[in-house]
């Protein structure tokens, strides 16, 4: 199992993605199985979304019950790479109980690190695509035509929380609940601190090269 810490905006989808890709093993995104719920209108997405927009956290009891259903599904008997989850402590005891019970498979706590200006260029830069879910940014990483993705040629869009009253409200979430976890897990030497600055590909590259090494 990888499990992607970092910032938002560090380059966790995008980085889990690609390396999802690479090694063939599902990327689990707790931001985009909200999302998806919320354009479903489902009762829990609607209820999440009204929280995801103002940058506040969902509840720990929904997201570790997505967290576990979804980490029960066949395709990820052989390991998963989990972006946005855990990110607080009552989330990361309930995966440290999960993976106690998954004996054989091994964790590796990978985290992206970027400082507080750029991670800010990104959010208020990125642009994601409605179809395939491919993540742009329109100073950094921009697609060949604007607002276009070059992969399908759907439409981008901006989420709805990457405005900036969000994520002010996303980092300060981050600093008061996921940075104690974070600490928790590098007092256990058991956290891998990748940098995150670069181009999406180098970044991969270096990801990918860890972990042949590990
Ligand atoms: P980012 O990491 O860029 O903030 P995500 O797509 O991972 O974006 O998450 C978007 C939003 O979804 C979060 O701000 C939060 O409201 C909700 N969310 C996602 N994962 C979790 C989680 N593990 N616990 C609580 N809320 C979550």
């Amino acid at each position: 199992m990888l499990i992607f810490f970092g910032p938002p905006g560090a380059g966790k989808g995008t980085q889990a993605r690609a390396v999802s890709t690479e090694l063939g093993i599902p990327h689990i995104s707790t931001g985009d199985i909200l999302r998806e719920s919320a354009r479903k209108e489902t009762g829990l997405g609607l209820a999440a979304k009204a929280r995801m927009d103002k940058g506040d956290l969902v509840s720990d009891d929904v997201m570790c019950r997505i967290v576990g259903e979804r980490l029960s599904e066949p395709d990820c008997r052989n390991g998963a790479i989990l972006d946005g989850f855990p990110r607080t402590l009552g989330q990361a005891h309930f995966l440290d109980q999960l993976l106690e019970q998954r004996e054989s498979e091994r964790a590796l706590l990978l985290n992206l690190q970027l400082e507080q200006t750029q991670v800010i260029k990104r959010l208020a830069g990125r642009r994601v695509c409605s179809k395939c879910g491919e993540i742009y940014n329109v100073y950094l990483n921009p697609p060949r035509q604007d607002e276009i993705c070059d992969k399908d040629g759907s439409q981008l869009f901006q989420r709805p929380d990457d405005n900036e009253e969000a994520i002010r409200q996303r980092l300060l979430a981050y600093e008061r609940e996921t940075v104690p976890l974070i600490d928790y897990y590098r007092s256990k030497n058991a956290l891998h601190d990748i940098n995150g600055n670069g181009e999406p590909e180098a970044i991969t590259e270096r990801l990918l090269n860890f972990l042949k090494r590990t």
